[in-house]
């Protein structure tokens, strides 16, 4: 250590139940929330998982509302929130990958109800007060401490159902959250350990995961892993990786955890020369400190998960678009981000060449 410490680190209130079974606690956590009914929500793919633990809650559960869309359309938000007022509920319980918990956000957001989270994918939501909303194909993000869930139950027997293909990309999704965590312009030294352990987690807990999906030991891993690399994405703000998978999602509509499972081993190895210390840790925590951005890329190919742009169905014709939408919107980085330095950093995204050194 050649510096002296220097940070600003502020912990969010997040109370956290993980292991099998941790499902079981459910109702003690509704009990302990201070919650009497609550509405619990999902996507329509996991209705029945919800019926499942509306059944769990017996009459703390007013109702099911099993119609969480990707990216949180207006009107669906909306209808969440009349649903839950015309319930009567005082909390939601949100069970499902992000979509599911960015409905609950807000309705959270809209009502003040408080969220009990049941996350069933690696995505990160349960763990971030930051909101989504999208309106007329453009998505509004914001934060805002509400919509934070007052409780998440990880239990890896619900992510046992999760296909191979979206364990692996929605496994990515949450790394590059600790990615960026190590060189963002608020980093700590306490999100820096839960950064490199997470990567260390899920790195190894994926191939296991993808091997046999109902590798509970696996999953467990996996999931542990996911917890600390979403507190990473809520502690801190994120740059060049996530803004070039917002302008990807946003602009093109290309699907969320795919995209940035692509766009990683780029963004990481295109702010690799600014980042020593991210190098470093990244490189403790895959075994290789020589060029973490080819062992993830290296990685998203055992995995057998897409590393091309192209494979979502991105015309070449988009990069110029895409280089446009970020530049015109400045954010931290590392490294100073140019249209030459995109334009190349995407064209090898789109191709799915190996990332450049
Ligand atoms: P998702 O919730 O849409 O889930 C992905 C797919 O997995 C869906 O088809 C879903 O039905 C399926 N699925 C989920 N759990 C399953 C299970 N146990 N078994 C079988 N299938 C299952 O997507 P996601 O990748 O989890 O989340 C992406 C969304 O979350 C995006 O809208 C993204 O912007 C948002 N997000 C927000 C934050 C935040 O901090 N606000 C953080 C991360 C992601």
């Amino acid at each position: 250590m050649n510096t002296p410490f220097e940070f600003a680190y502020q912990a969010l209130p997040m109370r956290v139940v993980m292991g099998p079974h941790a499902l079981d606690r459910l109702a003690d956590e509704i009990d302990r929330a201070g919650l009497k009914t609550v509405i619990v929500l999902c996507s329509p793919e996991q209705e029945e998982l919800a019926r499942t633990v509306a059944a769990l809650i017996g009459e703390r559960a007013a109702g099911i509302h099993p119609h969480a869309r990707m990216h949180v359309p207006v009107e669906s938000a909306a209808a969440a929130a009349e649903h839950a007022a015309a319930l009567d509920a005082d909390g939601c319980v949100a069970v499902g990958g992000g979509s599911a918990i960015g409905l609950g956000k807000a309705v959270a957001l809209r009502h003040g109800l408080p969220i009990i989270a049941v996350p069933t994918t690696y995505a990160g939501s349960e763990m971030t007060s930051v909101w989504g909303l999208t309106e007329d194909g453009v998505k509004r993000t914001g934060k805002d401490p509400r919509v934070l869930p007052v409780s998440v139950l990880y239990d890896p027997a619900l992510t046992v159902t999760l296909p191979a293909a979206v364990s692996a990309t929605s496994g990515m999704n949450a790394i590059a959250h600790a990615v960026e965590a190590l060189y963002a312009p608020d980093a700590s030294p306490v999100i820096d350990l839960m950064a490199e352990e997470g990567v260390r987690a899920l790195a190894a807990a994926l191939p296991d995961v993808v091997a046999d999906g109902t590798d509970m030991e696996a999953r467990s891993r996996a999931q542990y892993g996911a917890w600390l690399c979403g507190a990473c994405l809520g502690a801190t703000t994120m740059s060049l990786h996530h803004k070039l998978c917002h302008a990807l999602g946003g602009t093109l509509d290309l699907p969320h955890a795919p995209t940035h499972t692509v766009v990683l081993p780029h963004a990481l190895a295109y702010n690799q020369p600014a980042t020593s210390k991210a190098v470093a840790a990244l490189g403790r925590a895959l075994g290789d400190a020589s060029d973490p951005a080819t062992l993830l890329w290296e990685l998203a190919g055992r995995l057998g998960a897409p590393r091309s742009l192209r494979e979502l169905g991105m015309a070449e014709e988009d990069v110029d678009r895409i280089v446009e939408a970020v530049l015109c919107n400045p954010y931290a980085n590392p490294r100073e981000v140019t249209a030459e330095g995109l334009t190349r950093l995407l064209g090898a995204a789109w191709s799915g060449e190996p990332p450049a050194a």
